[in-house]
């Protein structure tokens, strides 16, 4: 089912939504875009490159609370904190940024022990995947090609929007977008043109070139085991960072969290709250001893975890090429370089 809007229409269709659920889509905000919940449908603006943040926070919140309690009453009183979701709409969400909920699943969801925060959030949400124009180039810190993901790929959504002119096509790829689009009352049939507009777009994203090099999973993991003594390679690619941590917390696959309690006065509340390995702190144990003192440990963590390790156990890069770690550091460590520099060795 492929359907249409008129840009212009954008806000009619962003209420439209808000009727039915929570909409979350890109707002522009002083510092860029962001994925916000939308209380003013007239914020939605879709004339975004990408979010400054990623959108894993729909489904994984930077601070969340699991539970309350109250330090003068037993534990047995303590109340878990309710989801009580309405549906969601995620809109604008860029194809690789989709690929990248497939790999949070698996340390979510797909191991065994499923976290019922996220599970309930992913089966709640509607994805509105939204293609990058594959007649602009790229911007030069990207390099989802290297990793499979093409421009327009409507893989991982439920619906998939391309811009044509002046009209968003939307067309359903699961039976859950299907539904929805059929009940949006605003959206018109597509002509056979646009159709054949929207799978040149698509196949046209898969040969477009974000940069590039050629990857091959199982090689790189290898690569970085027999790299990772190799003290002099990571001192020189960490030499000016500042274990900031703004790489991990943009990046729609880093997970890890702590999970933390704050009590004020009496009232109590267990909560789970971001981390990053690439903080001092994070691997600090109880007894006083830290297992990665140096900025360049902590960095060579973050890497391998991502092209080495990850690839072990799970089987996938957990990395997108979405280039916002590079485009967020304040000193211009590039992951993209780092990766190519190691293969060169
Ligand atoms: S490591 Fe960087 S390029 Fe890869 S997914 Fe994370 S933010 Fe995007
Ligand atoms: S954003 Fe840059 S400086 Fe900050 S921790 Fe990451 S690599 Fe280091």
């Amino acid at each position: 089912m492929l359907k249409k809007a008129a840009i212009q229409k954008i806000f009619d269709l962003a209420a439209q939504l808000m009727e039915k659920g929570t909409l979350v889509a890109p707002i522009r905000e002083d510092a860029g875009y962001n994925f916000r919940e939308i209380s003013d449908a007239k914020r939605v603006d879709l004339n975004f490159y990408n979010t400054l943040m990623s959108p894993k926070s729909a489904f994984f919140p930077q601070m969340e609370d699991f539970v309350r309690y109250n330090n003068n009453k037993s534990i047995l009183d303590a109340k878990c904190v309710d989801l009580n979701l309405k549906p969601v709409f995620l809109f604008g969400v860029r194809p690789c940024d989709v690929k990248s909920f497939e790999i949070m699943d698996i340390h979510f969801s797909g191991t065994g022990a499923v976290d019922p925060y996220w599970k309930k959030r992913r089966d709640n949400t509607t994805i509105f995947g939204y293609a990058f124009d594959v007649n602009i180039p790229a911007d030069g810190t990207d390099f989802y090609s290297t990793l499979k993901i093409g421009a327009a790929d409507p893989e991982g959504s439920d619906i998939f929007m391309i811009k044509k002119d002046n009209d968003l096509l939307l067309k359903a790829i699961t039976p859950k977008g299907e539904n929805l689009l059929s009940s949006l009352s605003l959206l018109t049939d597509a002509s056979a043109d646009e159709q054949k507009h929207f799978d040149k777009t698509v196949a046209a994203g898969r040969s477009f070139k974000t940069r590039f090099m050629s990857v091959d999973p199982n090689s790189i993991a290898k690569k970085f085991e027999d790299l990772f003594h190799k003290t002099e390679f990571w001192e020189k690619v960490s030499d000016a960072c500042l274990s900031c941590g703004v790489c991990t917390f943009v990046c729609p696959t880093c997970y890890c969290f702590d999970i933390c309690d704050e009590t004020l006065f009496s009232q109590g509340v267990r909560r789970r709250v971001w981390d990053a390995c690439m903080f001092t702190d994070f691997t600090l144990e109880a007894s006083g001893h830290n297992p990665r003192t140096k900025v360049y440990q902590r960095l060579r963590q973050k890497i391998c975890h991502k092209y080495s390790f990850h690839i072990r156990k799970y089987g996938v890069i957990s990395c997108v090429g979405c280039g916002r770690c590079t485009r967020s550091c304040p000193v211009n460590i590039d992951i993209f370089s780092i990766v190519e520099a190691a293969m060169k060795l």
